[in-house]
């Protein structure tokens, strides 16, 4: 992490650095900034501060993205940021803590946006066989793509046990880094195999633009990767199993 808070008279800090790809850049009002604090924890740790930033603040700069599928997002510069001191979240040194926090929490929500757009995939997907007709029988007729059908069917259902595992545990009180990091990691990825799926049994409409697996197999693609990569949530998923004492 990059962007530095350098402390200012009054308690409060100046903010300057980047941030890329931020969701909701442009169309928010407020933002919530993690930046580099002064000086390292006990451990010889950077320490990290969380700000709240209100989006016409002087010196707060957004740059537009475009990405595959609509998505409000761009990227962040500050320039200078003059947060005083009650706008700071947390204790010094507390950011890192509140942005894991809130990781845990996406990541599930994420895996809930994933389930939606497999849901449709899927509901898509048994209209169309059961209606076009192709060698003289219907398409559901075919014993092949009854079985991806199958396939992608029972998936849909493991990511959907999955995410509502780590939805209950966190409602409970009990949520752990790896129920989320599972969640997230299946959903998305059963979900792109599902869509996939689905734009193949449409054939040639599948591709055609303004087709409703056209615009899932787009919509899919970022949330493999935001709110950590598939990648990262393995590794977090492996720390946890291989941690010491487990
Ligand atoms: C649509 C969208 C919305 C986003 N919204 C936000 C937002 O609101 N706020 C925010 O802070 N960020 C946001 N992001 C950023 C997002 O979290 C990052 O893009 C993501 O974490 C990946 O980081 P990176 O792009 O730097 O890729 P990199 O870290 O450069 O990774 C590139 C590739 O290498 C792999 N990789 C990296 N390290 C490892 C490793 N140790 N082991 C194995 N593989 C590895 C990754 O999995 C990935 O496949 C958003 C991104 C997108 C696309």
């Amino acid at each position: 992490m990059q962007t530095i808070a350098t402390p200012a008279a009054g308690g409060g800090v100046v903010l300057r650095g980047r941030k890329c790809f931020i969701s909701n850049a442009g169309v928010a009002d407020s933002y919530v900034v993690f930046a580099r604090e002064e000086g390292d924890d006990a451990g010889g740790r950077p320490r990290f501060g969380a700000f709240w930033v209100p989006g016409d603040a002087p010196g707060l700069r957004v740059t537009p993205i475009k990405v595959i599928a609509p998505h409000p997002i761009g990227a962040v510069d500050l320039e200078g940021v003059e947060v005083p001191a009650e706008h700071r979240l947390g204790a010094p040194g507390e950011g890192l803590k509140i942005a894991l926090g809130n990781l845990d929490v996406f990541r599930v929500s994420v895996g809930a946006a994933a389930l939606g757009l497999a849901d449709r995939a899927l509901t898509t997907m048994i209209e169309h066989l059961n209606s076009r007709r192709q060698f003289g029988k219907p398409l559901a007729a075919q014993q092949g793509l009854q079985f991806a059908l199958a396939d992608v069917a029972t998936d849909h259902v493991a990511a959907q046990l999955l995410v509502y595992r780590a939805a209950a545990a966190r409602d409970q009180g009990r949520a752990s880094v790896d129920q989320p990091a599972m969640a997230k990691l299946f959903a998305t990825e059963s979900a792109q195999r599902t869509i996939d799926r689905a734009v193949q049994s449409l054939g040639g409409l599948g591709v055609t633009v303004g087709q409703v697996p056209e615009r899932l197999y787009r919509e899919i693609r970022a949330l493999r990767i935001y709110e950590g990569t598939s990648e990262i949530q393995k590794v977090i998923i492996a720390r946890a199993l291989l941690r010491p004492g487990k």
